[in-house]
């Protein structure tokens, strides 16, 4: 066997189909930093504390609807830094 050729690895999330019960992967997407007063209240961080430098953080944007590449049934996402129970102001933004 020759050598072997080295594959990238991507930032993913697992999400799990309520419908089928198959883990289903979403990969991370590259995003931009938000503006200062966002990353303030993401973190909770009062308005002396100082912003983590950005060349530690990585932003990320996931989708708001996924299929399950199984079943094929669709859902709305609840990103993993959104507690469940604080999902309200979600769900009315994605009243299409
Ligand atoms: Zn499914």
């Amino acid at each position: 066997m020759g050598k072997k050729h080295k594959v990238e690895l991507h930032e993913a999330f697992v999400w799990d189909c309520d419908e089928c019960g198959r883990e289903n992967l979403l990969r991370a997407l590259p995003a931009e930093p938000p503006p200062d007063n966002e990353i303030r209240e993401l973190l909770q961080l009062g308005p002396f504390e100082a912003l983590p430098n950005p060349d530690d953080s990585n932003w990320v944007r996931v989708a708001e609807i996924v299929t399950c590449a199984y079943c094929k049934a669709e859902f709305h996402t609840l990103p993993p830094w959104i507690k469940p129970g604080d999902e309200g102001e979600i769900e009315e933004d994605t009243n299409i």
